[in-house]
């Protein structure tokens, strides 16, 4: 392809770990005429943003938008403005997003306590519990779905966990937001960040956030001006909320109109009724891949709905499989992170691709695969 032809990508069908697949109806948002980031009509799109993000977060939360940049961009504002240079954070680490949230806390210059579980389990209150005795960090942050391996931790014990130790509770929910319950003021959740692309099918690029009172308070109390100019919540609220809705930076206005419409796509539908069917979507993928031989890495009671974390047999050529799903049948999973790699896949039914039709799909590929072409796809024996 050169760079005179017209743009001509496939339509895939998106089953890894994000994106997943957009309803048209986001896509046509997406293409409505521009207006400026000031029009008295794009900052009733950004009011009605703000609505929607406080319903389908459960929370009263004043201070809830969506940060004009990715789902990291969205954990880097959570802790550049809730740290200050010498403050100690807790971290639980059980997968890559634990880990980049350790790493930016260093970045802000404070001190990581890390509690580490093995990746594939959640990190045990017990532990943080253990961890928390005789410290007093400024705050305890923990991913709610762990997208590299599949786990969703319980996050109750852990707030209160945090809330007793005088600490404020952050949440990553890029992968949990509109697949599975939030509830961020029953569960205190102090400050929260998730993403557009995953269970709410948005694209990519923008990063709902919310922060609580009590998080609002500390950003009050800080002594250091934040060092990021572009995430630092002390101005940007200034253009989402208050009266005066002043210019911080220009918005990606096509973005939120496609935010607009994907939120309400999930009003329409119901929270109760999403959660559900992610969760259904997941037993029929589960049941299809076990009676192939597949096994699933998490135990069932932490497995996460819209990320499916599928042990492969030992016999399987994985990375001819997925190649040729994606080739041959325009579907896209995601392979293993780090030590995973290899060893399982990361199956995503998030949003638009959490369908019955998606799940058949994918079975059906990997059964006809497997029946007409097993010696492509399987190691051979001197190998295994
Ligand atoms: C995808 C993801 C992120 C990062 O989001 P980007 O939009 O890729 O920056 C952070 N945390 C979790 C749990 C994720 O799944």
């Amino acid at each position: 392809m050169s760079y005179r032809d017209p743009l001509n990508t496939n339509t895939r069908i998106l089953m890894g770990p994000g994106p997943s697949n957009v309803h048209p109806r986001v896509l046509k948002a997406m293409s409505t005429p521009l207006v400026g980031h000031l029009d008295p009509q794009f900052l009733e799109v950004m009011d009605d943003i703000k609505v929607m993000l406080q319903k389908t977060l459960q929370t009263k939360n004043h201070l809830t938008f969506a940060v004009s940049a990715p789902g990291s961009a969205g954990m880097e504002t959570c802790l550049v403005n809730l740290l200050e240079p010498g403050d100690e954070a807790l971290v639980c680490v059980n997968g890559v997003f634990g880990n980049r949230i350790s790493d930016i806390v260093e970045r802000c210059g404070a001190k990581v306590v890390r509690v580490d579980a093995p990746w594939g389990e959640p990190v045990d209150p017990e532990q943080v519990k253990e961890a928390l005795r005789n410290r007093s960090p400024k705050l305890v942050a923990v991913v709610h779905a762990e997208t590299s391996t599949g786990v969703l931790q319980p996050l109750e014990p852990l707030s209160e966990l945090a809330h007793r130790a005088g600490a404020l509770f952050v949440v990553d929910a890029v992968t949990s937001f509109c697949g599975t319950e939030i509830k961020m003021d029953e569960w205190q959740i102090d400050a929260l960040y998730s993403g557009t692309q995953k269970c709410l099918s948005a694209p990519p690029g923008l990063s709902p956030v919310s922060f609580s009172e009590r998080a609002i308070k500390v950003l009050k109390e800080r002594k250091t001006r934040v060092q990021s100019w572009f995430l630092d919540l002390t101005m940007v609220k200034n253009y989402w909320q208050g009266a005066k809705r002043a210019y911080h930076h220009t918005a990606p206005v096509s973005a939120m109109f496609a935010l607009r419409e994907a939120l309400q796509l999930v009003m329409e539908e119901g929270l109760e009724k999403r959660f559900m069917r992610h969760k259904q979507n997941h037993e029929l993928l589960r049941d299809g891949l076990q009676a192939l031989g597949f096994g699933f890495l998490v135990k069932p009671e932490f497995r996460l709905p819209m990320l499916n974390s599928v042990v492969l047999p030992s016999w399987l050529e994985e990375v001819e499989v997925r190649k040729r799903l994606l080739e041959a049948y325009d579907i896209e999973i995601g392979g293993g992170l780090g030590d995973l790699a290899g060893k399982i896949w990361r199956i995503g039914l998030m949003g638009e691709s959490s369908t019955k039709n998606h799940v058949n799909m994918l079975l059906s590929a990997l059964k006809t695969m497997i029946e007409d072409s097993p010696s492509a796809i399987t190691k051979s024996l001197k190998h295994a």
